[in-house]
Order: C-alpha cells, then structure tokens, then sequence
C-alpha cells in the first residue's frame, strides 16, 4: 500500500486533521512502522520518530499492556481475522500515559499470512478517566459503610442498593429488587412512608433532604434503630429517591447509658436533704434535686419552662438583695470562688435561718459557667447556738455573782477592785474600800428562822445599793458580810457624808414575811492611795477597822486612818 505518493492532497489534509492516527506496520517483531500520518504529533511524536526506524510501535505501548496486545494480535492473526479492535495504553513522547482505541485491519499475503497492519488509533484518555471517575464514585458508594438505597418514586421499588444496604437487610441484589422500603420497616405503612417524603415533592419549596429515624427489620435477624435521610435525585436518568441510612443502635445505647448516667446523678442529687440547685447566670435552674423541687410554689414561677432560683426558693421576683438576703450567686461569679451567706428567713414568730453555699463551676476554658447552690436549714443550729451562748452567760453570771441578793460575789469584787485603784490612780483620785458586816445577824437567823435571814440580806443588799451611784460597786462577800467600792472622790472627808447616809439607811426596820426587825450595821473603810496602793493590804485594812467597830460596840463605821 502506498499513500503518501498516490493521494491527493485533499486526502492528506483530512488524514492529517483527523482525530486518528493512521500506522502502517510491518507484521514483524516490534512492528516497525511504515506509515504514520503526521497527526502523531497529538502524542508528541513525529512522524520521522517512526519512519526512521528508531522507534517500532510495539515500544510506545505500556509494558504493563504490551503482553496482552501482543498476545491478542497473535491470536487474531492466528485465527485468520481480518480486523480487530483494541482498548490498551501507549506512552506519549514525554513519557504520559494515553488510553487509545486502535482499530487495526490485518493485510495478508495470497498464502494468508499475516505482511502489514494497518490501524487507526483514537486517543480515549479523556472518555477513560471520566469512566474512571464514574466507577471510582460507583466504588465509593457501593464500599460506602452507611447504607444507600435507591427506590422509584412511583412504585418505590428498589433500584438500586449498595453493598452496606444489601448487608445489613439480609436479602441478595435480585431479592431486594422485588422489595420496596415498606418491607424492610414494618413500622410505616405506605401512607405514612409517603408522608415523610412530602416535602421533597412539595409543588412551591420542596425541601432538599427530608430526616427522620425509624426500625429496620432484615430478613433474618432483630430489628435495629436506624437514622434515614431521603433525597430526591437524578439516578440513572430519572428522579428516583436515594436513602442514606445509617445504623444508629450504638448510638441509642450510648443515649441510653447518657441516660443512666444522668437519671444515677439526678438520684444521688435528689438523696441529698438540702435543696441542691445548679443555676445558670442568669439566675435559671439547670438542674435541681428533689428538696429544691419540693419548695416550689408555682405562683412564685413566671415561666414554669425556666424556673429562676429566686423564686424556686426564696419566692421573690427578682434577684436576692440587701443584708437580710445576699446573692451567693453574684458573689461566688464576682469572686470566682465558693461563698456561704445566711439567709433570715423568718416569718412573725417563726424563725428560719438558711445558710446557702454557692460553688462555681468551671468550663474547659475556665470560664464560670454555673453555681452550685446548697440551702441548709441551720434554725436549729442557730438556736442551739444562742441557747448555749445565753447558758455560758449564765454560768459566767453565776460565777461572779450571789445568788441571793444578785450582787457582785467575792471574785468580781476582787477584779473591781483592780480596775477601780488603776482607775484612781490613772485619774488622780481617791477611793473608799468599805466592809459591811450585819450586826448579830445570827440571832436574826436563830429566832425568826433562815427564810426571814435571807429576806433580811436581800433588804441589806437592796438599802446598800440605793445609798451608792450607780458607778461604785457593791458586793456580797459571804454570809452577812458585804462590800463597798466608792470611787471618784477627792478627799477623805467626801466618804463620810456617804458612810453616814448608809447608817441611816438601818434606821427603820426590816420588814419580813414574819416581823419586823431592827437591823444595825458595821463597817470599817479604807482609802487608796493613802492606807495603802495595793488590793490586799486595803483589804486587810477595811476589815481591821470593821473588827475595831465590832469591839467597840457594833452599829457605827470607821475609817482605818483613825485608828490608834
Ligand atoms: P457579829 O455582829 O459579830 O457579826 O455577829 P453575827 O451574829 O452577825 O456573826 P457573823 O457575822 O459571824 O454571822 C454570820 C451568820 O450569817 C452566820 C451564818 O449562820 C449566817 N449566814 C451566812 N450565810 C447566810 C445566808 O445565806 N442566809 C442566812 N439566813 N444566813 C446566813
Ligand atoms: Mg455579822
């Protein structure tokens, strides 16, 4: 065959812009090319690449493919066909892979051998890797682990159900060809199935994707949640409904471990006895146990749906405020840290006392992002409390205190004293140490009997008291002796006006539940600083002046100065 003499130009123009590449080879080893029309240069060739020999044409096929062609020429040559077609890879000039169509026709001799091929070669690499594309997607959706079916949407038949589908409802590609959605979720009738898909079909907006969960059953086997989500597509030329599904067991079972988890937490919240709410800052209750919930009073709730901690347990409308009623809340967010306050609670006649504890929570940024509230009833604590305060008060009365007559006793007398020589000393006066003792109260207590002694000492206390200033201190020493501490006073003369108005103090009688009785009194007084500058000494000489009046006749007082 000769071409490059014969034709016309005409010819050689059309070869030369046509999409195929024209070869004539030699039906030899290698096949050396004889013709090659000049549109090789789409593969980067020239046509001398080939003429000159340098490059057979069984070189620029893919070795990967080479054997295979190779081995189907033979066969086509062998079996007398006359022309062929192939679809194998060659390597451009720079190397690349071109996928061609090569149509060959196979030249014989008159003894039928095999002398000159003659193909044209298309190149398809284009067209291949679109195919590629497709099948790559088609693996992909067919090794998709989420299930996919295809149902019409007219008769919702299956058409089509990927590897994952097939799987997991148990029936083979053919089986599942005669089925339609109904027969894999028993749950749905047909009506309701199709309901679900309205809104694809909506004729003003249909919606992209319509969700929603159901149970699918398999051909053998249990029942199982799965989560459904239906498109409307263009499958194979038409609209057809595409479903992804996804098998949604373990998530239900980690729901309902959440679940567990939560309702486990909510139970040990609810078995604490103090009202224990988690609130939000915005004062709303995220969460609350039994306690709390029980001190609701839904006349105090503004929205029952976001219930505020204010008026859960406080029943106020708005925020805590003021001493009586601080914000833990406020305080714990403004703080960053856990803060107790004492709310009075207390109604006429009823007290009530609340220590609330506000525990901020954190977020992994760290960031406040709740408060942890404990109310704690304390009414009975705080009551313990002062009734043990008013019991320690009583004891410390007691202990410096006679009963009888509730003055002063000996050991606050003696603490007086300290405190009143410092007093004088710090303001440059005097102070008058007197001891009173009652004159043959014992023949008192012999003949009107014990009760009318005692009403006598209160009466004693009492005429004392009314004789001194409020600031000067009187005290029961024992039995019928008692104490005077006169304070403020500049000189000595200034005690006998006071000494005498408590000797006329006796001068009426004692009246008692059973008689009247005379009563005299003796003292003795000592002065500070000049009988002496300390406590005991002036003690001890109160009482030698008092022991000088007794021997000399009782019912009268005397300062230790004038002793001789
Ligand atoms: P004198 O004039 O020497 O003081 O004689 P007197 O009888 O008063 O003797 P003295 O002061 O020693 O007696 C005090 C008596 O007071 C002795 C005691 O029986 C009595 N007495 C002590 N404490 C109480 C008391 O609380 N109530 C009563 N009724 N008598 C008491
Ligand atoms: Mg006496």
């Amino acid at each position: 065959m000769s071409i490059s003499t014969d034709r016309d130009d005409r010819i050689q123009k059309v070869l030369d812009n046509s999409q195929a590449v024209m070869f004539y080879w030699r039906a030899e080893a290698g096949w050396p090319v004889e013709y090659v029309s000049k549109n090789i240069d789409m593969f980067g060739y020239t046509q001398e690449d080939f003429l000159s020999g340098e490059i057979p044409y069984a070189s620029i096929i893919h070795p990967d493919d080479l054997e295979r062609v190779t081995h189907e020429v033979v066969q086509h040559v062998n079996r007398g066909t006359g022309r062929f077609r192939q679809v194998y890879r060659i390597l451009d000039k720079a190397g690349e892979i071109r996928w061609i169509d090569d149509r060959t026709s196979i030249e014989r001799d008159e003894h039928g051998q095999a002398r000159h091929f003659l193909g044209t070669v298309i190149d398809i690499s284009e067209q291949k890797a679109t195919e590629q594309h497709n099948q790559e997607l088609i693996n992909l959706i067919d090794q998709s682990s989420d299930q996919i079916y295809v149902f019409n949407q007219f008769s919702l038949k299956f058409t089509y159900l990927n590897q994952a589908a097939l799987h997991n409802i148990g029936y083979t590609f053919e089986e599942a060809m005669e089925l339609t959605p109904k027969d894999i979720q028993p749950e749905m009738d047909r009506e309701q199935f199709l309901a679900k898909l309205k809104p694809l079909n909506s004729a003003e907006r249909p919606q992209d994707n319509v969700c929603f969960e159901t149970v699918f059953c398999p051909k053998n086997g249990p029942c199982y949640p799965v989560d459904v989500r239906v498109q409307m597509l263009e499958v194979s030329d038409r609209l057809q409904y595409v479903a992804v599904v996804r098998d949604i067991s373990e998530h239900k079972e980690l729901e309902k471990e959440r679940e567990k988890e939560h309702q486990f937490v909510q139970d040990v919240v609810d078995g604490i006895a103090d009202a224990v709410m988690v609130i939000n800052a915005d004062y709303s209750i995220r969460l609350m146990n039994k306690a709390a919930r029980e001190r609701i009073k839904p006349e105090w709730v503004a929205d029952p749906g976001c219930p505020k901690c204010y008026e859960v347990s406080h029943y106020r409308s708005s925020p805590c405020s003021g001493k009586e009623h601080p914000c833990p809340l406020q305080m714990a967010v403004q703080s960053g840290e856990t803060v107790s306050v004492i709310h009075d609670h207390g109604e006429e006649g009823c007290e009530h006392f609340v220590k609330l504890t506000a525990v901020p929570l954190h977020d992994e940024n760290g960031e406040i992002s709740a408060i942890v509230e404990t109310a704690h009833d304390i009414t009975d604590l705080m009551q313990a409390q002062r009734a043990l305060q008013e019991q320690a008060e009583r004891m410390h009365y007691q202990a410096s205190h006679d009963e009888l007559t509730g003055l002063p006793n000996r050991r606050l007398f003696d603490d007086r004293i300290e405190h009143a020589i410092l007093r004088a000393n710090r303001e440059k006066q005097m102070m008058g140490l007197a001891f009173i003792d009652v004159d043959k109260f014992k023949e008192i207590n012999d003949s009107l009997g014990h009760q009318a002694g005692d009403e006598v000492l209160v009466e004693v206390a009492s005429r004392l008291k009314n004789c001194l200033r409020s600031s000067d201190t009187i005290a029961r020493l024992g039995g019928d002796e008692f104490s005077l501490i006169i304070e403020g006073v500049k000189q000595q003369e200034a005690f006998r006006p006071v000494m005498d108005k408590i000797m006329q103090a006796f001068s009426t009688p004692i009246v008692t539940h059973c008689c009247e009785v005379c009563v005299t009194i003796s003292a003795g007084v000592a002065i500070y600083p000049q009988d002496s500058l300390e406590r005991k000494p002036l003690l001890r000489r109160a009482d030698q002046a008092l022991y000088d009046v007794k021997l000399h006749g009782r019912n009268g007082y005397r300062f230790y100065s004038d002793l001789t």
